[in-house]
């Protein structure tokens, strides 16, 4: 075995979400490990780009607003003008909307589900038409959550989308996987991001929360990086359909 498995030089990655938290850090991790990478986001990605130049990688940025399905083929259009080929695909962008079940409105519900959980599947299916075609396959990471395993509170339309998220995961791997394109999924725990930002300033939860992780702390975009580049690389060659969890614990409680 070589570590060269998982070196992703030569390889061009697709990442959404690429201007902050989760997403960005991924995006550092792939430039880290030889790739090229392409950050999607609706807004600059010049702090990420600031940390790609200081590893000396190469980034480019697609200003796209990922609420609705129909920016998709312009995305893959820069994409390719960027790049003759992407390789590896991350649908990391996602939001989330916290309020009582009871008060959900139909619009809350619908901007979740879209970019959660539609943009996720038709992104991922945009790419793999082409993968299709070359036949020389690709790698879809979704990025999933605990809500894909638990109901949580107060956030039923991301618990929703996040358990779709691995049920498409499962869904596109039994149908992808002999394309020789691998679909995974990674399961962040607690993260300290803008994502916890209310969580974390709410003491009560907070404190709640913090009990309940093994780890004893919230998670950081560096700790996703390993399980990111595993799912991205040659290394993952045989791993289809799974959802990997990276939550300091969380779910072994
Ligand atoms: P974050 O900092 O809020 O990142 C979310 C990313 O999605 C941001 O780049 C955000 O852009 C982008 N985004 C949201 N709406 C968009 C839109 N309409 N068009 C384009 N981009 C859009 O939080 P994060 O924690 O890094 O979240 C990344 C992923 O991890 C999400 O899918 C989230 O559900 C998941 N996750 C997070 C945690 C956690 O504890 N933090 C746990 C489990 C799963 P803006 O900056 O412009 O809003």
């Amino acid at each position: 075995m070589s570590l060269n498995m998982f070196s992703l030089k030569g390889k061009t990655a697709l990442v959404t979400g690429a201007n902050t938290g989760l997403g960005q850090g991924i995006c550092v991790a792939y430039a880290q490990a030889g790739a090229n990478v392409i950050g999607v986001a609706r807004r600059s990605c010049q702090e990420t780009a600031d940390k790609i130049a200081a590893v000396s990688g190469s980034f480019t940025e697609i200003i796209a607003d990922l609420s609705d399905v129909s920016v998709i083929p312009y995305i893959v259009e820069e994409a390719h003008k960027a790049h003759e080929r992407v390789d590896i695909v991350v649908n990391n962008a996602g939001i989330i909307k916290r309020c009582d079940a009871i008060d959900v409105t139909m619009e809350d519900w619908d901007s979740v589900i879209n970019i959660n959980e539609k943009v996720v599947f038709f992104l991922s299916q945009a790419f793999a038409k082409r993968w299709h075609e070359d036949g020389k396959g690709g790698k879809i990471i979704n990025i999933a959550s605990m809500l894909s395993y638990q109901g949580g509170i107060r956030v039923p339309a991301y618990a929703a989308s996040k358990s779709a998220v691995m049920g498409i995961t499962k869904a596109l791997a039994n149908e992808w996987a002999s394309h020789n394109i691998n679909i995974n999924a990674i399961a962040p725990g607690y993260m300290a991001t803008n994502n916890t930002a209310n969580l974390r300033s709410d003491d009560q939860r907070s404190d709640e929360i913090l009990s309940r992780i093994p780890a004893g702390r919230w998670g950081t975009p560096d700790d996703i990086m390993g399980a990111a580049i595993f799912l991205a690389s040659d290394a993952s060659a045989y791993v289809n359909g799974f959802t990997i969890a990276v939550d300091g614990g969380w779910l072994a409680r």
